[in-house]
């Protein structure tokens, strides 16, 4: 499956289509991290004005950040990319109100998480990411966090998680990757940002906060 790096609580492995080391489970929440489970833009923000004196001078209210901080591509890419390997990694917040419903989800209906990032391949970033989800939500709300490189795209692994979870719910706010996910089945759902338009993300819903998650899940 190429550059993808898995781990769960106790060991990292690289991921093959042939492993055996999964369940099937209906009780399986395949999610994003960055803007779902926690604030990556604003942690983002405050770390370009700090270490590198560059505000983001474009339209913040869209997604790419190369349009948000009018840069480049390959020079807002190389940002990100020692952001997402530096020890704030450690330390991002939750997101809205993540926290709560997450632990409602795991404690009283028995959810697990699966999370999949394109975060780094950057060993020492995916253990402080790990460290902080299990921080924030708890050990065992999680089942596996699969990081992927650097912005990657999750074409690949969603359609290898959409077989592993049929049907399983996936919560995305990149719209790209919420589309490819129903298209293998999942029930994507799309975390309300301002760079969400209803007029790109063909159909996919929108939860305003996790407590709308809960509420679809649950059906409370
Ligand atoms: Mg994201």
């Amino acid at each position: 499956m190429g550059n993808v790096i898995k781990m769960n609580n106790k060991k990292t492995f690289d991921v093959h289509p042939l492993d055996g080391d999964f369940m099937i489970d209906t009780k399986t929440i395949l999610t994003d991290c960055d803007g779902v489970l926690l604030n990556w833009r604003d942690a983002f923000d405050a770390w370009m004005m700090r270490e590198k004196n560059i505000f983001a001078g474009g339209d913040v209210n869209l997604y790419d950040q190369a349009v948000r901080y009018d840069l480049p591509p390959e020079e807002i890419f190389d940002h990100i990319k020692q952001f997402n390997s530096s020890a704030n990694m450690g330390f991002l917040p939750p997101l809205y109100d993540s926290v709560k419903y997450v632990k409602k989800l795991h404690e009283e209906h028995g959810y697990k998480f699966t999370v999949i990032t394109s975060l780094s391949l950057n060993q020492f970033a995916i253990k402080l990411r790990i460290q902080n989800l299990h921080n924030i939500f708890g050990e065992h709300v999680f089942d596996e966090i699969v990081c992927l490189d650097t912005g990657a795209d999750k074409d690949e692994i969603l359609k290898q998680y959409a077989e592993w979870n049929p049907g399983a719910f996936w919560l995305e706010d990149k719209v790209k990757n919420a589309i490819e996910g129903r298209k293998h089945g999942l029930r994507s759902y799309l975390m309300k940002h301002v760079h969400i338009k209803t007029e790109d993300r063909d159909g996919i819903p929108v939860v305003a906060n996790w407590k709308q998650l809960y509420e679809e899940i649950t059906g409370s």
